[in-house]
């Protein structure tokens, strides 16, 4: 194995056994939680070797790292998860390569995502990015919307042609009342993906947890974490 393969061997298996401990002492199963490993900022060549060593799901946040990326690991057996903040001029660039869009926050961006998805001929799974620190009816400072937009937006994804509502996504909110109260913040989040897998019910995925706090997510109920750093080492420029 080359030094970098063993690097990431090493902290791929440390990721791994802070999910399966999360997972006896929440009563739940390994298989219940899929890891993501988010990938940004680091090379195609990473991505390989993670690929090699068995990851099956990766995320980017900027179309123009993702896009030559995912383009170089075409021939990879990944799901790409794109949960960066996503301007519609992007959406084209994105469809392309993203199997699941995990930053929808607007209407503007559902309408944008179809109309892509559509000429693409592919079929895009959206998360909606939860806004946990938004005043009801705003946006968050880092995109999603606020608890109170969820059903609207979820009605016109299931109604958009090429687009799958998958289920719901959050980032712990740095500001609010949930400020540090990670535990509380994805249980809130588990309490909306219940409201709405009661219109939705095949939205079952709860994304939410990174390598600060993945334990938290798992205890709450999430279905994916979203771990960059603990597996890649901290990122060499902000991303
Ligand atoms: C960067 C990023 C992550 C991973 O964060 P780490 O702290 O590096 O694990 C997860 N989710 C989103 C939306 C991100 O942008």
């Amino acid at each position: 194995m080359t030094q970098r393969k063993d690097e990431l061997a090493g902290n791929l298996a440390k990721v791994e056994e802070r999910i399966t401990a999360a997972c006896v002492a929440a009563g739940r199963k390994r298989e219940e939680v899929t890891l993501i490993v988010v990938t940004k900022t680091y090379p195609a060549s990473d991505v390989r070797i993670l690929s090699d060593l068995g990851v099956r799901h990766v995320a980017e946040n900027k179309d123009q790292d993702a896009a030559p990326k995912a383009a170089e690991c075409s021939d990879l057996p990944l799901t790409w998860h794109f949960v960066g903040q996503l301007q519609t001029n992007k959406v084209r660039s994105v469809v392309g390569y993203a199997d699941l869009v995990q930053s929808v926050d607007r209407s503007k961006l559902v309408t944008a995502l179809s109309k892509e998805a559509v000429r693409a001929e592919r079929e895009v799974g959206c998360l909606i990015q939860v806004a946990l620190d938004a005043g009801e009816r705003e946006r968050g400072e880092r995109g999603g919307v606020a608890p109170g937009g969820i059903a609207e937006l979820a009605d016109l994804i299931a109604a958009a042609p090429g687009l799958r509502v998958d289920g719901l996504m959050t980032v712990a909110p740095l500001t609010g009342e949930y400020a540090g109260r990670e535990l509380a913040a994805f249980e809130r989040l588990m309490d909306l993906s219940t409201d709405l897998r009661r219109a939705h019910p095949a939205a079952n995925m709860v994304s939410a947890g990174m390598s600060a706090d993945l334990e938290h997510a798992v205890a709450a109920g999430a279905t994916h974490v979203r771990v960059g750093t603990a597996v890649l080492g901290v990122r060499p420029r902000l991303g």
